[in-house]
């Protein structure tokens, strides 16, 4: 895709690293991705960061409609040109970090939506955070991160990998790793290799309030090299007895680190515990 290249380079586009620019110009790529997030006809996609508008393009000939945020304004003539034959594509040169949920549901008519987003490196954990946590949330996240991210992010429970941030995701999603994506395959080459992830939002925890089991998750990882137990007993001043007496409750090991409990676990422990 020869010509992406000659219209940045007629337009005199110089990439922003602090942008987290690293293009993709690969068609069988960027069709895989579309893929990937399962978009049909039927989909409202909300895109972040566009750049040049290469896989806007891919996701527009697939869905009814992609709405599309990015942040840098020097792309606005490249975008023009890219996307002259998607009438179903609408970019709004927005930081997406600052369009609130009320924003959103305006822009897309309360309808519901995809998101579909090779993200800025810089922004990849509160950005998917923003919409897991969001009061209007979408269907299914498919987005291209950092291989390790990907793979912290998809790991279960009873790995070493795990962080908070997995584990407060699988409150909300399941999360699959559908393809790694060498650095070879970006412009400029980052340093590290990328990998899609696609969560898919589920209901399993619809019922169950959230912020004490979020607050738990946090205090658990508060010192990683400390055991649950104590990080615990810290932060809600809790006897350690107490604690002990639940984990026994649950067949959980006095001794297990914050990142060997399981969701399940977290919500039953948060319960017995009366954290709010
Ligand atoms: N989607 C394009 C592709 O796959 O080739 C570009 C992906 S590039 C990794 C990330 C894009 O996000 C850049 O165009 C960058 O300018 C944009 N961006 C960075 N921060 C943003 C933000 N806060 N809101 C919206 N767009 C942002």
């Amino acid at each position: 895709m020869s010509s992406i290249i000659d219209t940045l380079k007629k337009n005199n586009f110089r990439f922003n690293k602090q942008f987290g620019q690293n293009f993709i110009t690969d068609q069988n790529l960027l069709r895989a991705i579309v893929d990937d997030a399962k978009i049909t006809k039927d989909d409202v996609v909300v895109e972040i960061g566009p750049g040049a508008g290469t896989l806007t393009k891919e996701i527009a000939k697939k869905a009814k409609e992609v709405f599309s945020f990015e942040i840098d304004n020097n792309l606005a003539p490249i975008l023009n040109e890219t996307l002259q034959d998607c009438p179903n594509s609408t970019v709004i040169f927005k930081d997406f970090q600052k369009v609130d949920d009320e924003q959103l549901n305006q822009i897309l008519n309360n309808r519901e939506y995809k998101v579909v987003a090779n993200l800025p490196y810089y922004i990849t954990t509160p950005i998917i955070m923003k919409f897991i946590e969001s009061t209007y949330p979408p269907k299914s996240i498919t987005v291209m991160v950092q291989k390790e991210v990907a793979e912290r992010l998809k790991s279960n429970a009873l790995t070493s990998e795990i962080g908070a941030i997995s584990l407060s995701i699988a409150l909300y999603g399941d999360v699959e790793m559908t393809r790694v994506v060498s650095r070879k395959m970006f412009m400029p080459e980052p340093n590290v290799d990328s990998a899609v992830i696609r969560i898919d939002m589920q209901n399993k925890y619809d019922n169950i309030d959230k912020k004490p089991v979020k607050k738990l998750i946090k205090a658990a990882f508060n010192m990683r090299r400390k055991t649950f137990l104590n990080n615990i007993s810290n932060a809600f001043n809790i006897s350690k007895d107490r604690i002990k007496e639940v984990l026994k409750e649950l067949n959980i090991d006095e001794n297990i680190r914050g990142e060997a409990v399981s969701i399940d676990n977290y919500i039953a422990i948060a319960k017995k515990l009366g954290i709010n």
